[in-house]
């Protein structure tokens, strides 16, 4: 876009963004417009403390309800996402289509057989057809038992079945997410956000696992054999590496990372999120952020936008392997795991949960927050950061994201994301200025889960 506008006579975003100042009301959640009676304001020393809106809603309740509004609404793109998918794979499997066909039956099969579907008689295409017509299904539930959430750890079911979050359909909990964002139903902040949480488990785990999946089955991805050659030091498409890697198809398998990392030469995983912010320099914050978590022997999975990390000349795939430290070189010469990892779309994240999941399997730990990772974006702008963020929160790893809280203008609910969340769920959110900050602070959480998880700590090895 900005190529195509070189004359400026178009305006891109990041134009606009200069001559728009953001409101600063609204940029620290202490504006509420829920309502026609107001917009109510929040704001002046003690506000927390002494202003009320006229439905008598503190701070900390407007402010969580619009993190909540922020986070369904982002999750609401994943779910939509899914659906179309598994709608696809329904009029591919009827044939009612040219345009969509199933590409991996393998992938198919195994799906099948995990609902309890398919039998002798079955032909290919009803099974097919079964299969889509389960997913869909998952929209509309409400009960509960949703697919994909069985993916987590035993220990992360029982934390949010003590905290009862446990999703009952992705359609339903998008509902109560915007219910319990309404004027006069909920005032308890910390509750209003735990209905986040809940939307998170059924969009992430299930809407997410769904999709993944289905494009496996559609494009055939998964079957395709990507082998990074020993000088590459990125990956694109790595969702098909991920997925054979799980499968335990490639030398670079879960086995090996899973050593990797207890021994420390591979330090830890970063996750990078989201897409670029018109009013900073983020692709030059996305480099400087994967870098240096490289150089650092961070391993990096990447998605959506920040693909396009690869194409600057300061990250090609040759001078990933430059910069990188020497446990990531190593990881890649004799394992085949390239330094940074690039996935096709944002909505892939559910493939690194469940890898982190299979990690902390393979290395006897009990959960995922065992595992020494983060989720971190440089500059966070959209509601799906908030649904990602809460995605991985919910799951135990930590969201380190960059800018300012979308709820800084409340102590509650800044409480609430960081600490509560920290001690209910062992992780939650972090929101830093600095690209340097995030860096710091992503090694800093890494080193200190090595160390709660009695891992060798990553420094004794590079002292080798
Ligand atoms: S919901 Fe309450 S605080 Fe918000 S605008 Fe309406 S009256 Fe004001």
């Amino acid at each position: 876009m900005v190529n195509y506008d070189l004359n400026g006579d178009i305006g891109t975003c990041s134009d606009r963004a200069k001559k728009l100042k953001p409101c600063p009301a609204g940029s620290e959640g202490t504006c509420c417009r829920t309502c026609y009676v107001g917009p109510c304001r929040f704001i002046g020393s003690g506000a927390e403390e002494n202003v009320r809106g006229v439905c008598g809603s503190t701070l900390g309740v407007i402010s969580s309800r619009q993190f909540l509004s922020m986070s369904a609404s982002g999750s609401a793109i994943y779910a939509n996402h899914a659906r179309e998918l598994a709608l696809n794979l329904l009029t591919a499997a009827r044939g009612e289509t040219k345009e969509h066909a199933i590409n991996n039956w393998h992938k198919l099969y195994v799906i099948a057989n995990s609902m309890d579907i398919g039998s002798g008689e079955m032909s290919k295409e009803k099974i097919a057809e079964e299969v889509a017509l389960r997913y869909l299904e998952q929209f509309s539930r409400f009960k509960g038992g949703l697919i994909g959430v069985e993916r987590a750890p035993q220990k992360r079911l029982a934390i949010w079945d003590r905290l009862e979050i446990m999703p009952r359909g992705i359609d339903r909990e998008i509902t109560e997410a915007i219910y319990h964002a309404s004027v006069g139903i909920d005032y308890d902040a910390e509750g209003i956000l735990r209905q986040a949480l809940q939307v998170a488990i059924a969009t992430g785990w299930c809407s997410g696992t769904m999709a993944a999946d289905i494009k496996d089955i559609m494009s055939g991805h998964a079957e395709v054999e990507a082998m990074p050659s020993p000088t590459s030091g990125t990956m694109r498409f790595a969702h098909g590496y991920l997925e054979q890697m799980l499968r335990g198809r490639h030398s670079g398998s879960l086995g090996s990372l899973s050593k990797l990392i207890s021994s420390g030469e591979i330090r830890g995983i970063a996750c990078l999120v989201d897409c670029y912010h018109p009013r900073y320099e983020t692709l030059a914050a996305h480099e400087f952020a994967v870098t240096e978590l490289i150089r650092n022997d961070i391993l990096v999975i990447a998605g959506g936008c920040n693909n396009s990390i690869a194409d600057s000349a300061s990250l090609s795939p040759r001078r990933a392997v430059e910069i990188a430290g020497n446990g990531l070189k190593n990881a890649l010469s004799v394992s085949g795991i390239p330094p940074i990892l690039l996935l096709d779309n944002c909505s892939e994240h559910a493939r690194i949960l469940t890898l982190l999941s299979a990690i902390a399997e393979e290395c006897k730990m009990d959960d995922i927050c065992r595992v020494p990772s983060a989720v971190f974006t440089p500059h966070w702008f959209s509601g799906t950061a908030l649904s990602i963020g809460s995605f991985y929160a919910v799951s135990g790893v930590q969201a380190i994201f960059g800018g300012k809280s979308p709820a800084a203008g409340s102590k509650e609910v800044t409480t609430i994301l960081t600490e509560k969340w920290e001690k209910q769920l062992g992780a939650g959110f972090s929101f830093l200025e600095e690209a340097g900050d995030i860096v710091e602070a992503i090694m800093d959480h890494i080193d200190d889960i090595r160390n709660e998880s009695q891992l060798t700590p990553y420094y004794s090895v590079q002292l080798k």
